[in-house]
């Protein structure tokens, strides 16, 4: 049984973490190269993940989903993301941004209509906060929503949406009374292949290049009352609690890169030679092996101590927000930290494309933007130790 200080993983766990870590080591690390050169959507490894229970983690098995706890979405996350950060993104995204909103907050027949299909892997799922005009500023967006007897009338451009590009169904933010600024803003499921919706420029990216984005467009766009979550209004509340569930994935995904980079760089040390020593016996270089290895056992206990808070929190119903932004902000910088070492020690090979590493180090980067940037994070965690705005 593995042990990380306080925890401990239960045969259940460790077998998710196997089977996570089994397939992604044969079936993804060996095309992630492939497809973060092209910038083509992994359809075929994401729909065996889908088989294999990982889109849809803690969806119960009524939904479609494998009704496992936040723990194995966690470490499920990790392995995913250690062999292609890109897949990790497309799992996070169905498995927090989507079910996790629709489940929390969805009627028992917008949960029937749409969890199955996300949950399974047979759809992708995406979320769509973020405005050309507004990022880390949600409440401010421009898009409009219009109640018109059963149903609303969407228009507006939604920006950085990922897996819109292939998504069939969209959890939407739209404001609905635009007078009440953050308290006006409704949240919607769409479906993408109704009149009035569109994708628009696909963005063409740094990091996570295989996992797809792209701009959306809605023009007088009909979506059934039905299809709401919560009530007029609820949208940013509903949006910043996804989030924190959201924030977890991210931390995990951050995890699993800054694991991938630290294995690379530790064998290239006790291989790489130089004055007729193992690089690995310069201080320059050890030292570094030992900051990295120490910030990422960190991580590991900050982001598991999240997922048990988020699994706490099914049973007492306490936010866990301070939890999962602690996790999210130490994971990414992590992330960052450690792949930009990786590629030092590995110098000019880590800096060409015949080897992942300079891989880890562009996808790393996206853990300290997306679902609240790293100076998001601290506000939010600011804001709940000192009460003041
Ligand atoms: C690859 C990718 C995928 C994405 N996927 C999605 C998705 O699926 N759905 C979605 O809705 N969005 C998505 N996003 C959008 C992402 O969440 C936003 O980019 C992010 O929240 C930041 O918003 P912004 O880019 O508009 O930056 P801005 O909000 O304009 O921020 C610019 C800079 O100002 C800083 N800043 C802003 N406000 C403050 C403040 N009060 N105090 C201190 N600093 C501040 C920011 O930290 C940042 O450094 C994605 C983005 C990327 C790059």
């Amino acid at each position: 049984m593995t042990s990380y200080g306080m925890f401990q993983l239960s045969p259940e766990h460790e077998m998710i973490r196997q089977a996570a870590r089994d397939f992604a080591q044969k079936e993804i690390a060996p095309i992630a190269a492939q497809f973060d050169e092209t910038g083509e959507f992994p359809s075929k490894t994401i729909k065996k993940m889908g088989e294999m229970g990982f889109m849809g983690i803690e969806v119960p098995e009524e939904y479609g989903g494998a009704g496992m706890d936040t723990l194995a979405y966690v470490l499920a996350l990790e392995e995913i993301s250690k062999a292609d950060a890109s897949h990790g993104t497309i799992m996070s995204v169905n498995n927090s941004l989507f079910c996790h909103g629709l489940l929390k907050f969805g009627s028992e027949d917008i949960k029937k209509k749409y969890a199955y299909a996300i949950a399974s892997g047979q759809a992708i799922g995406a979320y769509a906060l973020t405005e050309p005009m507004s990022g880390s500023d949600a409440g401010n967006m421009r898009s409009r929503a219009v109640r018109q007897g059963d149903h609303y009338v969407l228009n507006g451009r939604k920006s950085w949406v990922t897996s819109a590009p292939v998504a069939e169904y969209i959890v939407v933010f739209s404001m609905t009374d635009p007078e009440k600024k953050q308290r006006g803003i409704t949240a919607f499921v769409i479906e993408t292949d109704k009149p009035g919706f569109q994708r628009g420029k696909k963005e063409p990216k740094l990091g996570i290049r295989a996992s797809a984005t792209s701009e959306i467009v809605f023009e007088d766009y009909h979506v059934p009352v039905e299809n709401r979550l919560g009530e007029e209004g609820d949208g940013f509340k509903i949006a910043m609690t996804v989030l924190d569930a959201g924030r977890i994935g991210i931390a995990s995904q951050a995890l699993g890169i800054a694991e991938a980079a630290y294995d690379a760089s530790v064998a290239y040390a006790k291989e790489r030679e130089a004055f007729g020593h193992k690089i690995g016996e310069f201080q320059g270089i050890s030292f570094k092996l030992a900051d990295m290895k120490t910030r990422i056992e960190a991580a590991r206990l900050l982001t598991y101590n999240a997922a048990l808070a988020k699994e706490r929190s099914k049973k007492n119903d306490e936010r866990y927000t301070l939890e999962a932004s602690m996790a999210k902000l130490f994971a990414s910088e992590t992330a960052m930290f450690v792949t930009h070492a990786a590629v030092q020690i590995h110098a000019g090979l880590g800096y060409s494309k015949e080897l992942p590493v300079e891989r880890y180090f562009r996808d790393a980067k996206i853990t300290e933007i997306y679902e609240g940037t790293s100076e998001i994070q601290r506000m939010v965690i600011a804001r709940m130790e000192t009460g003041l705005r």
